[in-house]
């Protein structure tokens, strides 16, 4: 199996979260995303699966969550990814701090070993964001945004990967055709796809799952025939790697990392219009073959949830 096997950069983060509606108004209110489904966990349909992006859920934009109200809070450390960090254009520091400040977000600036200014803050649950300004390809505008799209998010450009392994670096460069490019301050920079970095550090606890955590971080291949050879070199190589599952929206694959981490391969297509049109994205409950003849029930079990546009689903 060759070793140029590389993906492409990042496809989606998911997360856990707490209350639904908190987490709807603060990445489709506050931070002006656009949110392009609303479904439930494919594997337990009594919790929502909120997908998040730009106009359209580019690969790269989206931000997913499962909120589940109760539990513990996470707790970042060794074994799991930390900071998100997402793209603003440039010259849109000022705006963004203005902006959280005015919706009583608390966000501080600093710099990273690597010399980019963030700003950086947590959502309701403290799942850690920061945005860095950074020149990406320009994403899909979403008119319903309050966000002018001159400032709007562009999407993952860094994740910080926390872990106690040796060979987690070697992991991407190996598994996933990634680059080390820098090591600053205990911090080791590797470049993934066009563009993305994972700052990869040890840190002095180790993590917990819970809100505000990281599940999983998705990396983006071309198609079902490339993820089949990232898969078939997993494999050859002795890791545990689940069978391609179908989310959908894209194929994805499933291994954790030497450090523990959990990685996903998730195909680029066929994306978020696959079964609703692109005005629709995310206007209402959307629920796959498998679960629609039982809608009732299962929106009778889902906290009530007002949707941007405007519609209530849930309980
Ligand atoms: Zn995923």
């Amino acid at each position: 199996m060759s070793n140029q096997l590389s993906v492409q950069g990042f496809h989606h983060i998911t997360a856990i979260s707490g209350d639904a509606q908190s987490n709807v108004d603060f990445y489709a209110g506050v931070l002006g995303l656009r949110l392009v489904k609303v479904t439930v966990n494919f594997d337990d349909p009594t919790a929502y699966h909120l997908y998040y992006g730009d106009g359209i859920g580019t690969p790269g934009t989206a931000l997913t969550f499962f909120p589940y109200a109760g539990g513990r809070s996470a707790r970042t450390g060794n074994g799991a990814f930390g900071t998100t960090i997402l793209a603003i254009p440039e010259g849109s520091m000022g705006f963004w701090e203005e902006r959280l400040a005015s919706k009583g977000v608390s966000a501080i600036r600093s710099r990273s070993p690597f010399g980019e200014e963030s700003l950086e803050f947590g959502d309701v649950d403290g799942f850690a964001i920061a945005l860095q300004e950074k020149v990406t390809k320009e994403p899909v505008r979403w008119e319903g945004s309050e966000v002018p799209f001159e400032h709007a998010i562009r999407g993952v450009t860094t994740m910080q990967l926390h872990s106690r392994s040796g060979s987690s670096a070697n992991f991407v460069v190996d598994q996933l055709g990634g680059e080390v490019l820098d090591e600053k301050e205990g911090v080791v920079r590797l470049a993934i796809g066009e563009g993305n970095h994972i700052d990869l550090s040890t840190v002095d606890r180790e993590a917990l799952s819970g809100h505000g955590g990281i599940h999983h971080v998705a990396v983006a291949v071309k198609d079902e025939a490339e993820q089949e050879a990232f898969h078939a070199r997993l494999y050859e190589q002795g890791r545990h790697v689940s069978p391609v599952m179908n989310r959908t929206y894209f194929k994805s694959i499933y291994f954790r990392e030497p450090g523990g981490a959990l990685y996903e391969i998730a195909t680029l297509g066929p994306g978020f219009t696959v079964d609703e049109t692109l005005t629709d994205l995310g206007a209402g409950l959307y629920l796959p073959p498998q679960y629609e003849s039982h809608r009732a029930a299962i929106e009778a079990n889902l906290p009530r949830l007002k949707l941007p546009s405007g519609v209530v689903v849930g309980g």
